[in-house]
């Protein structure tokens, strides 16, 4: 078993130093696979937001060709590939860093923090990109008029994110923010912000210009609020829970200040009968709904499974799950660890007897492994018998429970999973690729998985529909995210050429 990290005491990191809250207040740091309080981190409030919005205006603003907005792309990617060598060069404590206090087994945190520093490194690319392309001119009938767009920073943006992915949900915002030029207050979920107070010491170590990144940690009422509702705040991104995004929603609102909302999901799995490879199918669905504990806001936690194979597939799924490695996830192997806190635990151990005095089944799980004394730790949960007035079909889990029913025809299949309000991601396993793509066009989510769940590419858009929010990450969208269209028009008619 890897030992576990040192946790650094930190301040805020506001205007490229660090300070103790205003209040000097401070939130314990639980590790959700031992229950024992290994650390603290500070409890921003309105205070502490008002001094990181005033750090990141003054990064931000235009005044002499030094600041971070008219930095060129060049500069900026200079700035992200070092924050990426950076945690490359740090990433095994990184990754025990986010175990500790996320409760995700260490290979998948490493696997997190991989992710996090090729996406610095995908943005620095498009910063530098950036340079050729803020000035594009626009062809017009008439001559009398020449017309060009300035792509510029929004300013100023607040980034509140959760604590499924705490880094990488922090950087899907903070890499394409700083490459477009905007200045930023990043506000981490107060149950998993320790990696994300190390990339302010990283921001630190290669001398990023100070207040163009100002991390911020705390509840969010208290340190997330106002900065949904400065009006010094140009921008919100934010990524949590659908009841979340709607009070940011509101506070932006009363700014008419734009969101991009990442919100939560009940993605459906759709199983058709004519897949020959059947294990490769389970491993998708396990895959699918049991990574990172199901704490996965695309989690394809809906699997519909056609008749013919119905009984076949649950066995083997069972079979499956009976076999995956539970432990702390400093173990190594460890393929499932702990839920992120009692809070969440609790809410999940609820979802699990409600469905089941709704009527249903649990067919495997249900309960706190055996072998486990402490920690919160859920048995990887199959429900079936499961009916769409159910809370386990319509309600985001965020845990590691699958919810089964059975299908005959297609049409069938895309009617079930179109049953949500949710639209984040969705899933078809068939080896008839026409009905695949037939599928993928009438499935109402964001992004759809054909033979496969939950890969996620840096380059492709990334967000939701319907409850699901709107706005995309990653690729181009996430850039255009955090950039603003000026459009320049010249009379040029009078003018002597
Ligand atoms: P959450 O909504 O409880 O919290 C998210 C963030 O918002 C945290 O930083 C929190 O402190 C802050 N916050 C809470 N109340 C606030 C307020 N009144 N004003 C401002 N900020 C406030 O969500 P969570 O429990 O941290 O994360 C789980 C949720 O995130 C799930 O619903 C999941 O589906 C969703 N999620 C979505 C995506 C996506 O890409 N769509 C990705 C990851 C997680």
């Amino acid at each position: 078993m890897a030992a576990p990290p040192a946790i650094p005491r930190r301040g805020l990191f506001i205007g490229g130093g660090w300070r103790e809250p205003t209040l000097g207040r401070r939130i314990p740091v639980i590790n959700p696979a031992t229950e024992d309080t290994i650390g603290d981190i500070p409890a921003a409030t309105a205070e502490d937001v008002e001094l990181a919005v005033a750090a990141a205006r003054s990064a931000f603003l235009l005044d002499g060709g030094s600041r971070w907005a008219r930095a060129s792309g060049a500069t900026r990617a200079k700035y992200l590939n070092a924050i990426a060598a950076k945690i490359k060069e740090k990433i095994s404590y990184l990754a025990l860093l986010e175990t500790v206090d996320s409760g995700k087994p260490k290979d998948e945190a490493v696997a997190d923090m991989d992710d996090v520093a090729a996406c610095f490194e995908y943005y620095a690319a498009l910063a530098e990109a950036l340079d050729g392309k803020q000035h594009a001119p626009i062809s017009l009938p008439m001559e009398e008029f020449k017309t060009y767009v300035l792509k510029e920073p929004i300013g100023v943006v607040g980034l509140i994110t959760p604590w499924n992915y705490p880094l990488l949900m922090a950087t899907w915002k903070v890499a394409p923010a700083l490459a477009a030029g905007c200045t930023a207050v990043l506000k981490p979920s107060e149950l998993a912000s320790l990696t994300c107070l190390e990339l302010g010491a990283i921001c630190e170590e290669i001398g990023l210009p100070s207040g163009v990144l100002n991390i911020i940690t705390g509840l969010g009422p208290d340190a997330g609020a106002p900065i949904a509702s400065h009006p010094h705040v140009d921008k919100i991104a934010f990524t949590g829970s659908t009841a979340t995004g709607k009070t940011i929603m509101t506070a932006a609102a009363q700014m008419v200040k734009p969101v991009s909302l990442e919100l939560g999901g009940k993605s459906p799995l759709v199983i058709f009968d004519d897949v020959a490879d059947i294990d490769k199918a389970v491993e998708w669905a396990m895959f699918g709904c049991f990574f990172n504990g199901g704490q996965v806001c695309s989690a394809t936690s809906r699997l519909l499974l056609h008749e013919k194979i119905a009984e076949r597939f649950l066995d083997r799924l069972v079979e499956w799950a009976k076999n995956i490695k539970i432990s702390d996830p400093l173990e190594e192997g460890c393929r499932l660890g702990s839920v992120i806190s009692k809070g969440q635990y609790e809410k999940i151990k609820k979802f699990i007897s409600t469905a089941r005095s709704e009527g249903a089944t649990i067919l495997h799980g249900g309960d706190r492994p055996k072998n486990l004394g402490k920690g919160f730790f859920i048995e990887p949960t199959i429900i079936t018998g499961v009916s769409t007035s159910m809370q386990i079909w319509r309600e985001e889990v965020f845990g590691p429970v699958i919810c089964v029913k059975v299908f005959k025809t297609e049409s069938e299949a895309v009617e079930l999973a179109n049953d949500t309000h949710y639209g984040l991601a969705g899933g078809v396993i068939s080896d008839d690729l026409e009905r695949c793509e037939r599928i993928a066009k009438v499935i109402h989510s964001g992004i759809v998985w054909i033979n496969c769940s939950q890969p996620t590419l840096v380059q492709a858009p990334w967000g939701g529909n319907k409850r699901s929010g709107f706005g995309r990450e990653l690729g181009e969208w996430g850039l255009e995210n955090y950039l603003s269209v000026k459009q320049v028009t010249r009379y040029c008619k009078d003018e002597l050429y």
